[in-house]
C-alpha cells in the first residue's frame, strides 16, 4: 500500500469515477487516486485534467520561481544540436543507429546508445 503514489491534482478527488469511491460500506468518499505509476507529468498525475488542475493553480508560481524567461532564445549552431536515432532494419542487423543532428548546419555525428540514453550528454555549448 505504501508503495502507490498519490495523484499531484489539485482536484482530483473531485471527479466523481467509480475507481475514485473508497472507504467501508456506509463511508465511501471520492478521493485521490493512487496508483503505482501515473502517466502523465513526469508520473505525478492521473490524467491531463489533473495536471492542468495543478498548471492553473501553481503553473505561474512555478515558473517565477524557477526562473521566467525575459529574453528569446536564439538557435544557433552552438546550441542545435539533437539526439535522434534512425531504425537500421536489416534482416541481421536490427539494431538502431544513434547520432546528434546539428538542426542549423545539418552535420551528423554518430554517438552510441549509452551516449544517447545519456540525459547530460550534449554537444550543445551554450543554452541560448
Ligand atoms: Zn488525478
Amino acid at each position: 500500500m505504501s508503495n502507490l503514489k498519490l495523484c499531484q491534482g489539485t482536484d482530483c478527488h473531485t471527479y466523481t469515477t467509480k475507481d475514485r469511491l473508497k472507504g467501508s460500506k456506509d463511508n465511501k468518499t471520492y478521493q485521490t487516486r493512487r496508483r503505482s505509476s501515473f502517466y502523465y507529468g513526469n508520473g505525478n498525475f492521473c490524467s491531463l485534467n489533473c495536471q492542468n488542475d495543478w498548471f492553473n493553480d501553481f503553473g505561474t508560481r512555478a515558473i517565477n520561481h524557477f526562473g521566467r524567461l525575459t529574453e528569446p532564445k536564439h538557435l544557433t549552431e552552438d546550441n542545435a544540436w539533437s539526439k535522434r536515432y534512425d531504425w537500421r532494419g536489416g534482416s541481421d542487423d536490427r539494431t538502431h543507429l544513434y547520432y546528434f543532428i546539428n538542426q542549423i548546419t545539418d552535420e551528423r555525428r554518430t554517438i552510441t546508445e549509452e551516449q544517447y540514453d545519456d540525459r547530460n550528454y550534449t554537444l550543445n555549448t551554450s543554452g541560448q
